[in-house]
Parts: C-alpha cells; structure tokens; sequence
C-alpha cells in the first residue's frame, strides 16, 4: 500500500529551505520549518510571506489561500518538533559534517519509517545515507532556485535508497505540482553536469579572447535558442557557485575534461562574483 505522506519537515530556513516549505504548504501539507538560528527562521517566515504576497498580487492565489498556506507552517528551533514528520528535506549548509550531525538529530527524534531527504548540489548521496542506521530511507530531493518558479526537482537515489521509498518520493513531487525525474547517484547528477561545464565553456571562450561577453551569450541565445546566455546565467547562479561545481565535477570524476576555467578562478579571486557582488561577466549597479 502506498504510503500517506501529511506532514514535512524542513530543515533550514535560507534560500532553498524557504521555497521548499512555501512549495509544500501551498499544496495543504503542514510543514515544520527549523532552522538552529531564530533570525533565520524569522527571515524565512517574511520571505515567503512575501512571496506569496507576489503571487496574490499577480492573481496566481486568493488572500484567503495564501494565508491559509502561511498558517500551514510551524516555524522552530526545536528539532524534537519534527517528530511526526512523514519526510524530512534537510537544506541545511552544503557541507558533509553538517548533513551528517543534521540525520543524526532526526534519527533520535523521528520512526524508522521517515523519509529523510536531502537538498544538497553536490555531496554524494550514498555518503549521506551511509551515515544513517536505516540508510534505505535516504534519498536525493533537488530543487532548483527559486523553488516556487521551478518545474523540476531531481529525484537522486543513493546507492542504499529502497524502490518503495524513491516511488513515493517521485509520487510527493507530483503532489506539489512540480515533476520529478529520476537519477542515480553521481557528481553533478544531471543539471549541473551539462548545464555547468557550458557556463565554464563560455567562460573559456572569453579567456581565449575568441569572442566578447556580450557576443558569446548572443551567439547561445541566436544560435542556441537559450532564453539567456551562458555568461549572464554564470552570474546570476553566482561564479564562485559555479567555480564549486566545476571542482566537484573534476575532484570527483578525475577527468580534466571538467577543468575549470583560470578565468573562473579569476574572477572568483577577485570577488567578481555576478549580480551578488554587481559585478561578474557584466555590470550590475545597485538599485537605489
Ligand atoms: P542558505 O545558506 O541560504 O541556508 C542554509 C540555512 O541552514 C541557514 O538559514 C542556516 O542557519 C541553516 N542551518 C545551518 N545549520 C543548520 C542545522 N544544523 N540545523 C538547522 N538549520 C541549519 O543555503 P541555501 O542556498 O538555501 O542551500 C541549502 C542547501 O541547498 C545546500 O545543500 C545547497 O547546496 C542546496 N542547493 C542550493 C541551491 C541554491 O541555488 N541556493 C540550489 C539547489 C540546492
């Protein structure tokens, strides 16, 4: 029997643990969101007022149900808070020790039978699950920025990740409108593998003055029919982002086909990080 799925926990209330919970609790889950840090929780809770706000705005959503989905949601700082949780998505800082010491708390509070899931971009999910005493309940959930705009979520199954739990995962995301798509667990999984060493590509062609910025990303955009150029994408993800991914891709599958750039290095050295910092491949001035 397929298991029923009523309440999430999200755990990490920045930019993609925001969304997250927004996305679930506009779908009539109830949702706890924790975050170690009461002003991040507070900040959390205003940004997707706020969106939401945007949404009534533009007609996509009534008052009624945009307030409706903000009372779905439970801010806390209280981990035991997550206890009845029927699947947890962790987007907590994108780093190993974090996500780890994150499954140990749950495991302490939640039934052996809750799904724990993790937002990460890059970290092996097989590595993760390895840390947990039930690691067949661990499971890639990744979302794309910004969460509520976004189709896709990749649905990544660790080594250890049993069928029953990655079908009811694939079964979660349609609940929420968006679409999963199943993969395994490998470096970049299947986003940023292609869509990143593009960027970096772009970024080459610039380092080998073979073409200006604003030339390279017209070409993609003629030629490619992408809706922005490579180099304008580099700097709205953020090219220090972009320079992490690349390393991944080249620690992890030792091939220097994923070398990144010097130019990426560059850039990221001099704190030319794109629109984060006003200033990437191109120019952007601070709105006054
Ligand atoms: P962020 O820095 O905006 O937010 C992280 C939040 O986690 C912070 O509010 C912090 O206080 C909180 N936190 C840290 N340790 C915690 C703990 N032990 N328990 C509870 N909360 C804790 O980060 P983000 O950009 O939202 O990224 C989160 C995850 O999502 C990362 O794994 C990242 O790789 C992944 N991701 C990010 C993007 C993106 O575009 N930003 C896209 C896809 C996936």
């Amino acid at each position: 029997m397929a298991r029923e799925i009523r309440r999430i926990g999200v755990i990490g209330a920045g930019t993609m643990g925001t969304g997250i919970a927004q996305a679930f609790a506009a779908s009539s889950f109830s949702v706890v969101l924790r975050d170690i840090a009461q002003p991040a929780l507070d900040h959390g809770v205003a940004t997707v007022k706020n969106s939401l706000g945007r949404l009534v705005a533009r007609e996509k959503m009534t008052q009624d149900d945009s307030d409706a989905a903000l009372a779905r949601i439970a801010a806390t700082t209280a981990i035991e808070e997550l206890r009845d949780c029927d699947v947890v998505v962790e987007a907590v800082l994108e780093k190993f020790e974090v996500k780890k010491a994150v499954i140990a708390d749950l495991e302490r509070v939640c039934g052996p039978e809750t799904i724990f899931a993790s937002n990460t971009s890059s970290i092996s999910l097989t590595r993760i699950a390895a840390t947990s005493q039930h690691p067949g309940r661990v499971i890639g959930m990744h979302f794309f920025n910004p969460v509520p705009m976004m189709q896709l979520v990749e649905v990544i199954r660790a080594l250890q990740t049993s069928d029953e739990v990655c079908a009811a995962v694939v079964a979660l995301v349609g609940t929420i409108g968006k679409q999963a798509r199943v993969s395994r667990d490998s470096y970049g999984f299947v986003v940023n593998r292609v869509l990143v060493p593009m960027i970096n590509e772009a970024i080459n062609c610039v380092y080998e003055n073979v073409a200006k910025p604003e030339d390279v990303d017209s070409m993609m955009k003629l030629g490619a029919a992408h809706p922005m150029g490579p180099l304008s994408l580099g700097d709205l993800i953020g090219l220090d982002i972009v320079l992490n991914v690349m390393e991944t891709l080249y620690e992890g599958f030792n091939d220097p086909k994923f070398r990144p750039s010097p130019l990426l290095r560059q850039m990221c050295d001099a704190g030319y990080l794109g629109r984060k910092s006003g200033r990437g491949f191109f120019e952007y001035p601070a709105k006054s």
